[in-house]
């Protein structure tokens, strides 16, 4: 499709990336980008090239030693304060870019937005009040042991909540002092650069953040491997962040991993069921279900597995698919064409396998819907635990419900999983909720809720599902290298190097 059949051009979507401080158009491949609810190209962008990793890097390690690091920490933080406000004054030109680029709800993502304006004012807060530690002297010194940033950090994102994630870590990661070099997906980048168009403006100095789309295997590989980038940050799928902490284990470089999930959610005979069932439709089908924490496991107690059963599937059959533009839409459109097909299939495997769709489990028909990549809420039953379809993580809207007797039964089947993510329990009993709570394998665990989240809260991911925390005050942290300093306060020189006091004597009565 050529440019003429585009939309036309918006200030949002101009075919330029920010490289060591200049916006430029890129001069790797040309990509086009396509509204998932209609299939129709609204923009395009020529991507970055390896060289322009080398400048990045090269730009953002001199801006920020040249000034950017020696800042103090209230005066970066003024910089950040007013990103996140510009962030919300921006809310909804943001949430709606980013909801004709990820097909995505607007609920969704001006919540997401909003959420990324929060997490650049708590960053700002918690950097203002961040002290390093004087420690208790063991010998005549003053002993301190402080934070320094590191030079240049790459921040390596997913396509399923941009704004959100890039926050999460632009955000301390400048707080800390370091440049960033941010690799936005392929399939998702416009939203990245409008966030670095808001910092510019904010007044973070020119080279400081660098935005460069591009393959991963390309841009985001030689990112990995610059001898001057510090420290990665990636979040996206497990094979990939297995692969890049090999790249890092070559140059001994630190680097946190938020990967993927295939999340147990529990619901036991005792619980809420209304709050049940409004928890684990939302937990697995909110997103399209293209979420790490999905709760896509379902674990329902015997004695009620049939009633809570059917009454999930009628309610999701029953959430709305349709536009993210619409506000009565409960199940947007799958990011890509291709990614639904990939959900489609993994769908038609398992039911190959024996499992039987209780709803969705099949591209719709309808006309409506037809040119969209949209998949419908589906809830399978017949698969055990061991079955594929709950082993890999389909990121969809797609659930297998799973009866258990036992607790001990149920543990051992929630913990069966290379993934610990995130866990969801559903009780009135809360000692049992806190038992279950301490022996699931989960890096976060909701109880009687899913899927909230707090910025002050860390959250990190257990076995498959990650490496590192980030999030919380300790957040910015991540971004810095610890440094000890001895300072002498005896004025005396050091015994060992000075001569043996009985010699000097032996000399003298010599
Ligand atoms: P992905 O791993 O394919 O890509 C993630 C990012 O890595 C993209 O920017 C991509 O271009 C880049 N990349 C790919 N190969 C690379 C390479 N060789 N070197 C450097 N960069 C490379 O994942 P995705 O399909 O974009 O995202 C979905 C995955 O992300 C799911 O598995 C999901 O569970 C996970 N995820 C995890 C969290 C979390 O916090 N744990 C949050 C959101 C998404």
């Amino acid at each position: 499709m050529g440019p003429a059949e585009h939309e036309p051009e918006s200030v949002d979507t101009v075919d330029e990336i920010l490289v060591a401080g200049r916006w430029q158009r890129g001069l790797g491949e040309c990509i086009e980008s396509v509204d998932p609810a209609t299939g129709r190209v609204f923009a395009s962008l020529h991507t970055a090239t390896v060289d322009d990793v080398d400048r990045a890097v090269t730009e953002g390690l001199r801006a920020a030693r040249g000034g950017w690091s020696a800042l103090l920490p209230h005066e970066r933080a003024r910089v950040l304060h007013r990103v996140g406000n510009a962030l919300d004054d921006e809310a909804e030109r943001v949430a709606r870019l980013q909801t004709l680029d990820t097909g995505k709800t607007l609920t969704e993502t001006r919540a997401l937005v909003a959420s990324a304006a929060n997490t650049f004012r708590y960053t700002a807060a918690a950097l203002e009040t961040m002290d390093s530690a004087l420690t208790t002297p063991r010998g005549p010194w003053l002993t301190m042991s402080t934070y320094q940033p590191m030079g240049v950090v790459a921040a390596i994102t997913p396509w399923n909540s941009p704004i959100a994630s890039d926050a999460q870590k632009i955000a301390p990661a400048l707080a800390a002092g370091n440049a960033v070099v941010s690799k936005p997906p392929v399939w998702a980048p416009w939203v990245t650069l409008r966030l670095a168009r808001i910092c510019e403006a904010a007044g973070l100095p020119a080279g400081v953040l660098s935005v460069l789309p591009g393959s991963g295997r390309t841009v985001g590989e030689a990112l990995v491997r610059h001898p001057d980038v510090a420290k990665v940050t990636f979040t996206g799928g497990t094979e990939t962040g297995r692969h890049l902490a090999h790249l890092a284990a070559d140059k001994l470089m630190p680097i946190t991993l938020e990967l993927g999930g295939k999340s147990p959610t529990i619901v036991f005979e005792d619980a809420d069921l209304e709050q049940a069932l409004a928890g684990v439709l939302y937990g697995v089908f909110s997103s399209s279900g293209q979420s790490c924490i999905a709760g896509s496991r379902i674990f329902v107690h015997r004695s009620i597995a049939e009633t809570f059963t059917g009454e999930l599937v009628r309610r999701a059959a029953a959430l709305r698919l349709g536009p993210g533009t619409d506000p009565r839409t409960r199940v947007a459109p799958m990011v890509t064409f291709a990614h639904r097909d990939r959900v489609a299939a993994m769908v038609d495997d398992a039911v190959a396998a024996g499992a039987r769709a209780l709803c969705g489990g099949a591209i719709p028909a309808d006309e409506r819907l037809s040119s969209g990549a949209y998949y419908p809420p589906t809830v399978l039953t017949g698969a055990d635990n061991a079955a594929t379809i709950c082993r890999e993580e389909v990121f969809g809207p797609v659930a297998v419900v799973l009866p258990f007797d036992d607790e001990e039964d149920l543990i051992a089947q929630a913990n069966d999983s290379v993934y610990g993510l995130a866990c969801g329990i559903w009780t009135s009993d809360y000692r049992r909720a806190w038992r279950v709570a301490g022996a699931v394998k989960a890096g976060t665990v909701w109880i009687n809720t899913y899927k909230q989240f707090s910025i002050s809260t860390p959250f990190t991911g257990l076995g498959d599902s990650g490496l590192g925390t980030e999030k919380g005050r300790e957040g910015i942290r991540q971004y810095c290298d610890q440094k000890s300093i001895y300072l002498d306060l005896s004025g005396e020189p050091i015994a060992w190097a000075t001569p043996d006091p009985t010699e000097t004597r032996k000399d003298a009565s010599r």
